[in-house]
């Protein structure tokens, strides 16, 4: 009730003070609500001043690379540390997920001469430079922490900064490991990294973690809007969250179904506003998603969502078409040799007839999401309702739930590797 009263209270004075104040001051021609966040941000960044990078800077560097050889620097980290931390479903460990994702991740960017890579850490050990970098600077990681949360303390309780309270809850790291991360911000700041991309997979707390849990799909995290780097790691965001949406869901956790969720308390992206560079942090799915639980799938689909990522980043920077890529995934181009089944099939020939079907408009079926039927690589009810649709427009109908030589032959007329060299 007191609360209640509270919140009332500072609603009517916002809206007897605050909004004629707006509409006085606010550009006439701004709609109303976009000039609110309009002024919101911009004030907020006056208040923080940090040498955030812009939009700008980002996109003449790239276009200069050519000339100058300074490339884009990105920094891939590999969420959690190197043997422990993370989510675990099964045999499956999530920091050696991201170690994997990761690579693939830099294997994209570095065949591409824009730009270049630095990963945190692999599996075993953290990189050389970085693991220097925390033994010679950790009490300067130690006063860089506390003097950034000390700076933020003050703006929210002089009432510059708004202090966010209901976001999504995030597991909370130990000293040590927050640490490392407030140290791996303070390391980007001062290597000139422009890009860093934190890769993650997601977990759902449950009572018995050995079952699947309620949530789907893919979320990435962005600075909240106060802080400095907001805008530009916002936009780069928006680009990929597009690109990994073509083929896979969204999450449908409800605080995460934006797809690009901003978020005030992750230190990755830049928390008591520590970063200059932009920074997101992409959970590629929950860990106990089907597609992920084999062996064959799970490797080109991770390799496809680390390309998605790629692609988006190249939107960003408004890249022209690289010829050499004739698809927007590596599930394709694909022969198709032999028929298959649900009782006997290929997970890589399923993968690439899921992508095709996606395509092609049918897959997922009528009535399904792609948290419903994710891209698996195994043949169930999802590819048998999107396949009869897909041979129905093309008049096969004595392949009923089965690929046979009829569909092979439509398939490899457009997705197989032949048809680009003709
Ligand atoms: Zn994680």
């Amino acid at each position: 009730m007191k609360n209640n009263k509270y919140i009332l209270i500072s609603f009517i004075s916002l809206m007897v003070f605050g909004v004629p104040w707006l509409v006085n001051n606010y550009p006439k021609s701004a709609n109303f609500i976009d000039g609110l966040f309009t002024y919101v941000n911009e004030s907020y960044a006056l208040v923080f001043m940090r040498n955030s990078i812009t939009v700008n800077q980002l996109q003449d560097k790239y276009d200069s690379v050519k000339n100058a050889k300074q490339k884009i620097r990105i920094l891939i980290a590999p969420g959690h540390e190197p043997g422990y931390g993370g989510a675990e479903y099964s045999n499956l460990k999530e920091r050696e997920l991201n170690v994997e994702v990761s690579k693939y991740l830099k294997d994209f960017f570095t065949r591409d001469n824009h730009y270049e890579v630095i990963i945190t850490r692999n599996n075993n050990s953290w990189d050389s430079e970085i693991q220097k970098y925390f033994t010679d600077n950790w009490n300067e990681i130690i006063s860089f922490t506390k003097k950034n949360k000390e700076d933020m303390i003050h703006l929210v309780n002089t009432g510059s900064i708004v202090k966010v309270v209901d976001g999504v809850k995030h597991n909370a790291a130990a000293a040590n490991v927050a640490l490392r991360l407030f140290g791996i911000n303070k390391w980007v700041n001062e290597n000139k990294i422009d890009i860093a991309i934190h890769i993650h997979f997601n977990d759902y707390p449950r009572r018995n973690s050995s079952i699947q849990g309620d949530y789907s799909g893919f979320s990435i995290y962005v600075p909240e809007k106060q802080y400095s780097n907001s805008t530009t790691t916002k936009i780069i965001a928006d680009a990929v969250m597009k690109r990994l949406s073509k083929y896979n869901a969204i999450s449908n956790m409800p605080k995460e179904n934006s797809g690009v969720t901003e978020d005030q308390d992750l230190i990755a992206i830049g928390t008591f506003n520590t970063l200059d560079a932009p920074s997101m942090l992409i959970e590629y799915g929950y860990i106990y998603e089907t597609q992920f639980a084999d062996v064959k799938s799970r490797e080109m689909i991770l390799k496809d969502l680390a390309f998605q990522t790629y692609l988006g980043v190249q939107d960003f920077f408004d890249a022209p078409d690289n010829p050499a890529i004739a698809y927007d995934t590596v599930m394709l181009p694909h022969l198709w040799k032999d028929s298959f089944d649900i009782k006997n099939f290929d997970r890589g020939d399923v993968l690439s007839l899921q992508t095709a079907l996606t395509v092609e408009g049918f897959y997922p079926g009528e009535g399904k999401t792609k948290n419903d039927c994710p891209i698996t690589g195994k043949f169930g009810p999802c590819t048998i309702q999107a396949l009869s649709n897909f041979q129905k427009k093309y008049g096969i109908n004595d392949e009923k739930g089965m690929v046979g030589n009829k569909t092979i032959n439509i398939l490899n007329t457009t997705y197989s590797p032949s048809l680009r060299q003709i």
